[in-house]
């Protein structure tokens, strides 16, 4: 009998870590670093390998702790999808790390990068390091860095009681 697959987007965790502990974060393993295998990629491209179309996310933590080399494993299953057109790839990440070997990483392999930022800095402060340091210079750091090597981005951005109205900022 023949299967019908009605999904079209799949979310993997590249890592469980995040180098971030933002106040507000609902994660219970950030602290940890529990890296996906790239035994779990290949499984997962067989496993997709009759669908059409398939949207990727890759979520976090924060995926690029994982670190370049290792994402580059990761995704090497899906790189044959990708070039027939039917694997698209994006990525949610809080643009601390990105630099611009992630940049040409990301255009390679035509990812759609997503940050998260709250809006201007005053609005960022629950978004700090381990140590409790604001991360906001960071995040534009990084945004810098995919504007310069031409990476449109949308971002998301968490409202709270001290946001909500403040629209026009964010
Ligand atoms: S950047 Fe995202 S994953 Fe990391 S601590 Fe903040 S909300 Fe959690």
């Amino acid at each position: 009998m023949e299967i019908k697959f009605a999904f079209k987007n799949l979310v993997l965790q590249p890592i469980s870590l995040c180098n971030l502990n933002c106040t507000y974060c609902y994660l219970p393993n950030r602290d940890k670093n529990l890296r996906m295998k790239s035994e779990i990629t290949e499984a997962v491209a067989k496993s997709i390998i009759n669908i059409p179309k398939m949207r990727i996310t890759w979520h976090g933590g924060e995926p690029l702790t994982c670190g370049l080399d290792h994402f580059k494993k990761l995704i090497q299953p899906f790189v044959f999808l990708e070039k027939e057109g039917r694997v698209k790839h994006s990525i949610q990440t809080n643009a601390t790390l990105i630099d611009d070997d992630w940049c040409e990483f990301f255009l390679k392999h035509q990812f759609t990068v997503g940050v998260s930022i709250d809006g201007p800095q005053y609005l960022n402060k629950n978004r700090v390091d381990w140590s409790g340091k604001e991360s906001y210079l960071r995040i534009i750091k990084g945004i810098e860095c995919l504007k310069r090597n031409g990476l449109d981005f949308p971002i998301i951005a968490v409202v709270n009681h001290e946001s909500l109205d403040k629209a026009k900022e964010i």
